[in-house]
């Protein structure tokens, strides 16, 4: 069967007149490589012009009109500049910026408290820079708060600054070029100011749906995200149009799930199969200096959604291999396991801080995503000497008030 599909998405932004950082290589590649698959690339910036057909405007400016039986929308999101604060716009970068730098940012500031910001931060520490992470409220929202504590506390052990319940109120950039930073400290309401040669907005992403003229095509929108809104099957307000990614309302924006929602939908537009995309147990990492990998539910959501004394929680302090040998301080080396605590304890959630923790969050994932239990992982053979093996010789819970620490073989 042949379908007739456009697929609105990133790379048609190359052409659309608007100044973006210079395309990686590889992104010439997966180009070269659709191409080779027969998929009709389009370089221009589309906007929709009724619910069947996109206008497109190339670099040049010529128009092309493409008219498809299903379109799909995959057009991500941009990092977000704060709209409210003097200056940020004017001298402020983003981490799409900071790649591209053609010297040191030097003296940095890095504004917000998730997955960017942390690990921008992070390697900037890591590159020997003074950097400061501002947070105005906690770190790593939606992630289990014990487990972003440690990530928190493990960089300001190797030296990155935090500003804790702080937030911007200006940028002001001084004659000798420095940039004057005025903060609020939340709890006092007193104003305090540094200087910084950088500062970086981490504070979130924005969907790219501004210029799509999606109320042309009767797309809906939460007016407040400005998310499409989306059902299960990837189906906007409009049967035949879908969208997938981060530009979807209630989707994690992760690059690997927005992947997969698309090849499941292509699969189900061809009549392949009728698979939707599970969004739950999502692996994901957040790549600081001491990467913190989990899939599942945190401890706090387990407790809140099957209560206290039906959740069991298993836990270690352990030291990597690695650590031992270069002699560095693992304090914040920990993995815990939040279970059901009715036998045979469906594990709920793996949360692993230490080396490779994507490697290791990976593997599990698998087995929590087929219904693994306590049991099951305990009667898996660990692999020594490994991290990961560390997670199989969990045997310690919270509530026994036992020491956690492993402190052998
Ligand atoms: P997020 O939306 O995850 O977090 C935004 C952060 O900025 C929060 O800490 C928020 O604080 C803070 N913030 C927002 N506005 C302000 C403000 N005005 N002043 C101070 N702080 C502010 O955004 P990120 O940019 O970190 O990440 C975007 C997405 O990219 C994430 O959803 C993530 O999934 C993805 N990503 C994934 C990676 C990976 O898989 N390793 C790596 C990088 C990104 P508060 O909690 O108080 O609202």
């Amino acid at each position: 069967m042949e379908v007739q599909a456009s697929l609105v998405g990133r790379m048609s932004n190359q052409g659309g007149g608007e100044a973006l950082p210079k395309a990686p290589r590889t992104r010439h590649y997966r180009v070269a490589f659709i191409i080779r698959r027969k998929v009709k690339y389009f370089n221009i910036k589309a906007g929709f012009v009724n619910e069947h057909t996109v206008c497109g405007v190339a670099k040049d400016g010529k128009e092309t009109l493409l008219s498809a039986e299903h379109i799909v929308i995959a057009t991500g999101g941009r990092p977000r500049y704060p709209t409210h604060i003097e200056g940020a716009l004017e001298y402020g970068i983003t981490s799409d910026d900071i790649f591209w730098l053609k010297e040191s940012p030097g003296k940095t500031l890095v504004v917000g408290a998730s997955y960017v910001a942390l690990e921008c931060a992070g390697f900037l520490t890591g590159l020997g820079l003074d950097t400061t992470v501002m947070i105005r409220s906690i770190p790593l929202r939606g992630f289990d708060q014990q487990m972003s504590s440690l990530v928190t506390e493990y960089m300001a052990s190797q030296g990155t600054r935090f500003l804790r319940g702080c937030t911007p109120s200006r940028v002001r950039r001084r004659p000798d070029g420095q940039l004057q930073v005025t903060w609020e400290d939340l709890t006092s309401g007193k104003e305090d100011m540094g200087t910084f040669n950088t500062v970086l907005w981490a504070t979130g992403r924005i969907p790219e749906t501004r210029s799509l003229n999606l109320e042309k095509a009767g797309v809906n929108v939460n007016p407040n995200s400005q998310k499409i809104l989306v059902d299960a099957q990837e189906t906007t307000s409009i049967p035949h149009i879908y969208a997938i990614g981060d530009v979807a309302e209630g989707r994690p924006e992760l690059t690997p799930t927005a992947i997969m929602a698309g090849k499941l939908l292509a699969q189900r537009l061809c009549g392949q199969s009728s698979d939707v995309m599970d969004y739950d147990n999502v692996p994901t990492t957040v790549f600081t200096p001491l990467e913190y990998g989990c899939v599942g539910l945190s401890e706090e959501e387990a407790v809140a959604r099957h209560g206290e004394e039906h959740v069991e929680v298993y836990h270690a302090y352990y030291k990597p291999l690695e650590f031992t040998v270069a002699e560095r301080d693992a304090s914040q080396c920990y993995i815990k396991m939040v279970c059901l605590r009715k036998p045979p304890q469906l594990v709920l959630g793996l949360h692993f801080l230490g080396p490779n923790a994507g490697e290791v969050t990976q593997g599990f994932a698998l087995g929590i995503k087929c219904g693994a239990s306590y049991v099951q992982v305990m009667r898996t053979v660990g692999i020594h000497p490994t991290c990961a093996e560390e997670v199989a010789k969990l045997r310690i819970s919270k509530r026994s008030g036992l020491d956690p620490t492993v402190t052998g073989c």
